[in-house]
């Protein structure tokens, strides 16, 4: 599940029994678990085999362009194979490379004057205008453009262009748009071939490592912008250095790189057993990334307590705010129960529930249905979706790039984060808990099919779609994999638990997944797939035609 910035996550806090809380997380589920081999039927045994696998350690948070995640989508496509699944990647393998890039500046880039040479990460950080492409320069005079911060002071735009610009630093406290502004077409040094800020002791150690690291983003020339000079997040020394220099000429060694980076959708069919109509598809997916590892360690067991602990006070009162002193008591009770434990210092986000256990769920089927004697009617495409939590990358390039007709879909069940919505996780939890989003946007028939399919399940579960409101802050509808299909008018239905404690957080682990749970969703969803398999008809469309260059609307 795509992050989403709150504008305000409230709190309200009163003191709760963390020793409680600390005993409570000392489930009966290990660590670790050494792998067994699986079986065709959905069992608790082959979805715990499956996720500590995926959500090991080993595979370091899976995030985009990492070889976790090269080696998550590997494991996946071996499990494919080894059951028999057609390839429906690019040229007949299993892998859909959607074309990631890694662009940023090389870990050699220096600027240097007279005898003095300063480096990218230590003496200065590089950023870029958004979405703009770095100048290439190799030597610039050095002007001085002004006060940082301060556009009364600056020189001119003729003054500027093809220099060195360096900024004066400014006395004033700035706001942080202004401290750490990134000059872009239009602006007034656009033109230069690069420009020094003195601001980089503002700038956080974590940050400043971020930033000094190139990023990965989408290829493809198109998506490449205007040409905008580097902007250079710099220490005092080096700006008084090239302050002093004013009027030389100063090299610059600002290498700017692209190069491919792994990203690969992973695909593959069941061919339906009716000529008539395995030329449509049941689409199901999930996504295999997560995030990069947290720049510092954190202790484990202090930071699920704390979280936990604020969660139960956010529910007890119906508050959505805390004060600082209310959340610097929940610390000190997290702390005074830790007693003398060792710190468990945990930097991986392993992403378990968040989407471990969609991944691993639509294994589980892709099993069950290949092993089952008789196949749907129609065909099924299993879609493991990369760098979902990026801005839902993977499913939108498959769906701009689909490798069976789109139109031939005749809906997409996602699931992502379907491990958890117990009563610690969500207001309203527990085993029947299940949220369901998107429904019923474009077909009110598959809604209710979805509903049909639950009501025969022997443990039926208790639909919540409080966050499929129109309109939901939270915007849920928007932020998994579904919505790339549902723009293009496939209509969806999203299975997740429900946000919680853990998520997004180094303690999302698979010791904390109810499996039991996980495997009664992965039946309902395979239940699910096989009426829509094998109905005569595909769900009517009576949703609004949506617009696919629209942005998403909850
Ligand atoms: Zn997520």
């Amino acid at each position: 599940m795509l992050r989403f910035t709150r504008v305000s996550r409230l709190l309200g806090a009163a003191l709760v029994a963390v020793p409680a809380v600390l005993a409570a997380q000392n489930g009966a589920l290990p660590m670790k678990l050494a792998p067994r081999p699986t079986t065709g039927p959905i069992t608790v045994a082959d979805l715990m085999t499956r996720l500590y696998r995926v959500a090991d350690d080993s595979m370091g948070g899976r995030p985009t362009g990492s070889e976790g995640h090269v080696k998550v989508t590997q494991y996946i496509a071996d499990e494919l194979r080894r059951l028999g699944l057609r390839p429906a990647g690019d040229n007949g393998t299993y892998f859909q490379d959607i074309g990631m890039e890694r662009r940023g500046f090389s870990a050699t880039s220096a600027v240097s004057v007279g005898n003095r040479s300063f480096h990218i990460g230590d003496d200065f950080v590089p950023i870029l205008a958004r979405g703009g492409r770095a100048r290439a320069g190799t030597a610039a005079d050095i002007v001085i453009g002004g006060t940082h911060g301060d556009s009364t002071t600056w020189i001119s735009a003729d003054a500027a262009r093809g220099k060195l610009v360096v900024m004066r630093p400014n006395p004033r406290r700035l706001q942080l748009e202004q401290r750490f502004m990134a000059f872009g077409p239009g602006s007034r040094f656009a033109d230069a071939a690069a420009v020094v800020l003195p601001v980089l002791p503002q700038l956080a150690a974590p940050a400043r490592r971020q930033l000094a690291q190139p990023s990965l983003v989408m290829g493809g020339g198109a998506r490449m912008g205007a040409e905008v000079p580097p902007t250079l997040l710099a220490s005092p020394e080096m700006a008084q250095a090239l302050i002093a220099a004013t009027g030389q000429s100063a090299t610059l060694a600002l290498r700017f790189e692209v190069t491919p980076a792994p990203g690969r959708n992973v695909i593959a069919v069941l061919p339906g057993r009716d000529p008539a109509l395995r030329g449509q598809y049941v689409a199901l997916g999930a996504h295999t990334d997560h995030d990069p590892l947290v720049p510092y360690g954190v202790d484990h067991d202090s930071l699920r307590a704390f979280n936990l602990a604020r969660e139960r006070v956010l529910r007890e009162l119906g508050e959505r705010r805390a004060t600082p002193q209310q959340l610097a008591n929940i610390r000190v009770d997290v702390a005074a129960s830790r007693g003398g434990r060792p710190a468990r210092t945990d930097s991986i986000k392993n992403g378990a529930d968040d989407d471990g256990s969609g991944t691993v769920t639509l294994l589980e089927l892709a099993e069950a249905f290949a092993t089952a004697p008789q196949k749907p009617r129609r065909s099924l495409l299993f879609v493991f979706h990369v760098a979902e939590e990026i801005g839902l990358l993977g499913a939108d390039y498959f769906t701009e790039h689909p490798t069976v007709p789109l139109d031939s879909v005749v809906a997409q069940l996602n699931m992502d984060m379907v491990g958890r919505g117990g009563v610690d996780d969500i207001a309203g939890g527990g085993p029947g808990y299940l949220q369901l989003v998107g429904s019923r946007r474009l077909s009110r028939e598959l809604g209710d099919l979805v509903e049909a399919v639950n009501r025969r399940q022997p443990q039926p579960f208790t639909f919540d779609y409080g966050f499929d409101a129109d309109g939901h802050p939270e915007r849920i509808y928007c932020r998994s994999d579904h919505a790339m299909y549902a723009r293009y008018g496939v209509p969806v239905t999203f299975f997740h638990t429900g946000l919680h404690h853990d998520y997004h957080q180094v303690t999302d682990e698979p010791q904390y997944i109810d499996y039991e749970k996980m495997a009664r969703i992965a039946t309902l969803i395979h239940d699910v797939t096989l009426e829509l398999g094998n109905r005569a008809e595909r769900p009517k469309l009576d949703g609004p035609k949506p617009d696919p260059n629209a942005a998403c609307k909850q």
